[in-house]
């Protein structure tokens, strides 16, 4: 492709609403343009680094075994009331209407559509395993789009359906997908691994998400230093000792602690360790009042909270609903003599992390301004619907499954999951098929999804540096970029020879056959980051050499194009 041609436009400067290098430097490279927040329109360079990732993922997929299918992205509401998403999907749901008032949504993922198609055209287990994929434009309405094509609202996703007669046969194509998806990322030049994960709103028993080391990643992984434990924070549990049991002591005392809410300001000035105190964290959901319970020196993680509670959502209670529930003002809850129900807000259920359990001569808010109560144990003084893992992992905890080594926290950029969905959307829309008895059963599902741009956006983050991209070979727009450098006839003649000769055997070249300097154009070929430069100059082409440049290295040479074919066709296959 010739630039002059094309539609490049670079920018010299970082945009200012761009947060993350990938977003700046899509930006800069002239990839992508926004239209409105979260939607963009991706330009020659940029569409032809996502056909890119798509034909890897093509590749793979059929390599796996899964067929192509292209379902609509308007979806009619019935599909999402029949698995109970119209009303659980909640405001990342576009919902639009038809000209005679019916409902649709704009497909944010698509189980319903498939499990459709597959009820009405599959009836006997002679037809499975299927496992069918689709390449399309995602809407999720995101609260706050950003990054680019990281987070956007309108994105292109891979996403997979596979349909079982058993879970065991799900287990054994799960790892297929799983493999299959690390092959992928390793075909795009990323370093991604497999992280165990929560199953979030998709549903489903058991998940991992394909993660890409970054730092600016929004995903947070522990990993284990002795064993191959790898698991989102979200979920990832600890080794913990239990709670450190004293005896109970003979009362609860309160005590005034005028202004001091946090737990280090309490646990100071009460001479306790931060263990000893409890921490009540209140949340609203649409199950009631959530009275959530954790030692002062630990992390609540809110998804395992929402996992536990059984609830759609949940958000930290304000302070007048703080105030309706324990009478004081935030800062002073505690577990000790709660009401079961709030007027107007609903039933209190109290919930507390393992460290609780047992806990005696703590100490913890007396639901009264400025006042905390001592002497608190567990099971005398409260009561909580359950104990169980609510806590964050930290650096340095021990890990839960080698029990010997350290965990370490380290951030990445969720580029794909995998999740084994049992019957859930199976059993809601009636998938059935028959078994080799005549028996009716529902389905066995599973399901997988890239996200292509966020692949894309992800290779920049892991590879650039202080002058623009550096593409992996795979992912880059194109293999090759020539330069020109000066109008003289012989350059440009020379340079277009060259061009042909490169297209001939297969190398894809973008020719910057622009007039206009050297600099500039030497500034936008590492800006835009195409692996390859080959830059025609009057003194090397009187020796009948190209200057050859490797973007990531920076290194030069002197060669012939000839050589330039070899090594890019050495490194392809
Ligand atoms: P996240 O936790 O980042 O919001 P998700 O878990 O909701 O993502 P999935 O439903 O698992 O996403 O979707 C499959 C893949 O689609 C993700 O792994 C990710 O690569 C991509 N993806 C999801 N949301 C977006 C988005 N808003 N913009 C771009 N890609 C996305
Ligand atoms: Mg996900």
């Amino acid at each position: 492709m010739k630039y002059s041609k094309s539609l490049i436009p670079t920018l010299r400067e970082d945009p200012a609403d761009a947060e993350c290098v990938s977003h700046k430097l899509m930006l800069r490279a002239g990839l992508i343009r926004q239209v409105t927040r979260g939607s963009y329109d991706y330009l020659p360079l940029g569409l032809r680094v996502i056909r890119k990732v798509e034909k890897i993922v093509r590749e793979e997929m059929d390599a796996a075994g899964c067929q192509e299918v292209l379902l609509p992205i308007v979806i009619p509401a019935e599909l999402w009331q029949e698995s109970g998403r119209w009303e659980r999907y909640g405001k990342e749901l576009l919902r639009v209407k038809d000209r005679s008032n019916r409902d649709f949504c704009i497909g944010p993922t698509h189980e319903e559509v498939i499990t459709d198609l597959v009820r009405r055209e599959i009836k006997s287990y002679r037809d499975l395993p299927k496992n069918l994929y689709q390449i399309n434009t995602k809407y999720r309405d995101e609260v706050r789009p950003r990054f680019g094509l990281m987070r956007g609202r309108e994105f292109i996703m891979k996403d997979g359906y596979s349909f079982h007669t058993s879970v065991e046969d799900l287990d054994r194509h799960y790892e297929v997908m799983k493999n299959a998806y690390l092959k992928i990322f390793q075909r795009c030049g990323l370093d991604a691994r497999a992280v165990e994960a929560d199953t979030g709103s998709i549903g489903g028993y058991s998940s991992h998400e394909l993660v890409v080391l970054a730092d600016t990643g929004e995903s947070i992984i522990a990993t284990c230093g002795k064993c191959d434990y790898t698991a989102s924070a979200e979920i990832a549990a600890s080794a913990r000792p239990s709670a450190k049991k004293s005896k109970a002591s003979s009362t609860v005392k309160e005590v005034h602690t005028p202004s001091l809410k946090t737990v280090e300001e309490v646990a100071s000035y009460l001479k306790v360790e931060p263990s000893q105190m409890i921490k009540t964290l209140i949340y609203l959901t649409d199950k009631g009042l959530i009275v959530a319970l954790i030692a002062g020196n630990l992390e609540l993680n809110e998804v395992k909270l929402t996992n536990a509670t059984g609830a759609a959502f949940l958000t930290m209670a304000d302070e007048a609903a703080v105030k309706k529930l324990t009478g004081a003002e935030v800062g002073f809850a505690g577990p000790v003599s709660l009401p079961a129900e709030v007027q107007g807000i609903g039933k209190v259920r109290i919930i507390a992390d393992i460290s609780i359990e047992g806990i005696s001569n703590a100490v913890t808010g007396a639901n009264k301004t400025d006042y905390h109560l001592t002497g608190v144990c567990d099971a005398r003084d409260f009561k909580a619907e359950k104990y169980i893992d609510l806590s964050s992992v930290k650096k340095g905890d021990v890990c839960p499954k080698c029990g010997k080594g350290k965990l370490d926290i380290v951030r990445g950029i969720e580029v794909g999951q995998v999740f084994k969905l049992g019957t859930k959307y199976s059993e809601a829309l009636k998938a059935v098929f028959l078994d080799e008895n005549g028996k009716e059963k529902p389905m066995i599902m599973g399901t997988y999804g890239i996200g292509i741009g966020r692949t894309a956006a992800a290779a920049i983050e892991q590879n650039n540096d202080e002058n623009g991209i550096i593409w992996p070979l795979p992912l880059a727009p194109f293999h090759v970029e020539l330069i020109s450098v000066g109008e003289d006839s012989k350059v440009s003649e020379t340079a277009e020879k060259i061009y042909a000769e490169l297209m001939k055997n297969g190398i894809e070249v973008l020719f910057d056959d622009r007039a206009g300097r050297p600099g500039v154009k030497f500034a936008d070929a590492d800006l835009i980051g195409i692996p390859y430069q080959a830059i025609i100059g009057k003194k090397a082409i009187e020796q009948g050499k190209i200057e050859f440049k490797i973007r990531k290295t920076g290194e030069r040479k002197m060669v012939g194009a000839k050589d330039i074919i070899d090594l890019i066709n050495k490194e392809l296959h």
